[in-house]
């Protein structure tokens, strides 16, 4: 059987600061695909114009030059070679596109629902104590009726319809088997009233266009990934392979935050860090080669990296050990 190219993204949304645990995102997509002599692409996942912090995009762009993590494409148009956009792909419709046809497949629907009618829901599952889920109200509407609404110019969204039996199960590679009830599904909004796409929609939608065969991401997103699998059945695609890296703490074993914007490559540059004592480090945190030695060169990393030697305990981004070992450099 024919071998299909390995192909990976860094799919980073420009909301702040590019701290060492996205630069590993990206690296280990970055080694993933160039050990196997695949493609790594760039994406911008910039549709949540709320999140959007003016200059993240450069500082993305300007880690990834300086750390030598190029990317192999981008949007086929004269004169660029610069990574995908997801707000140019939401202009050339194409997010609005694959929304209808989930549309007409039956597996998303518009709901109409107003904000308070959609609080009203939200307190009621507070007081449950449940977790909020849409309750399909607008799934039950009739043809005429969403025609008429539409002409008179209602505001609305398009949702997902998630099926309320049987069960989502996959495979992660770091975390094994992963199941759930599809009852606990969301029916998630896809299209938002202003006619961009949530970033989950957005996100299945490109990975599945740019042919992406190993989605390597930060394990904030496992969770949501049963949802996204949903959207990859009712498309009828195949879904593709998922590593999601484990948690970086600081030291006191906190989450670090793009928002904080401490120990980013470009603060560790200015301290007088080199950039390959850098990428070295930041390989190594929560994975090893299995061999006896600690300093890397990017090009022996990609010979030597193996996605299933990730560890699955949250790495410590340690300074004092990153010092230590740049006395070495
Ligand atoms: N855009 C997401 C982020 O910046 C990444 C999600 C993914 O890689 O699938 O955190
Ligand atoms: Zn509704």
């Amino acid at each position: 059987m024919e071998q299909k190219k390995i192909r990976t993204r860094f799919a980073p949304s420009p909301t702040g600061r590019m701290h060492v645990g996205n630069l590993r995102t990206a690296l280990y997509a970055y080694l993933i695909a160039k050990h196997a002599g695949g493609d790594f692409l760039v994406r911008i996942e910039d549709t949540d114009r709320e999140r959007y912090v003016e200059g993240a995009v450069e500082i993305i762009y300007r880690t990834l030059q300086n750390t030598g993590l190029h990317h192999d494409e981008g949007p086929d148009k004269p004169g660029n070679v610069g990574p995908y956009v997801q707000s140019e792909r939401q202009q050339m419709g194409i997010y609005a596109r694959h929304a209808e046809e989930l549309v007409e497949k039956g597996e998303a629907y518009r709901c109409f629902c107003d904000v308070e009618r959609l609080e009203t829901l939200r307190q009621e599952a507070e007081a449950r104590k449940e977790m909020f889920k849409y309750d399909k109200h607008c799934l039950e509407l009739s043809p005429e009726e969403v025609a008429k609404k539409l002409a008179s110019g209602a505001p609305h969204v398009i949702r997902q319809n998630n099926p309320a039996e049987g069960k989502t199960t996959f495979v992660d590679e770091i975390y094994g088997e992963i199941s759930v009830d599809n009852s606990e599904l969301d029916d998630m909004i896809l299209m938002k009233s202003d006619g961009f796409p949530t970033y989950n929609f957005a996100n299945v939608v490109d990975d599945h266009l740019m042919g992406i065969t190993h989605v390597v991401r930060g394990n904030e997103y496992l969770s949501s990934s049963p949802k996204y699998n949903r959207l990859y059945e009712a498309f009828g695609w195949e879904v593709p392979i998922y590593v999601h890296c484990p948690l970086i703490t600081n030291e006191e074993h906190q989450k670090l935050s793009k928002r904080s914007g401490h120990s980013s490559y470009e603060d560790l540059v200015e301290q007088g860090f080199l950039t390959e004592a850098i990428v070295n480090y930041v390989a190594l945190l929560g994975w090893s080669p299995g061999i006896n030695e600690e300093i890397f060169s990017l090009e022996q990393l990609v010979s030597l990296f193996d996605y299933r030697n990730i560890n699955k305990s949250p790495a410590v981004f340690d300074m004092k050990k990153f010092r230590w070992m740049n006395s070495e450099y």
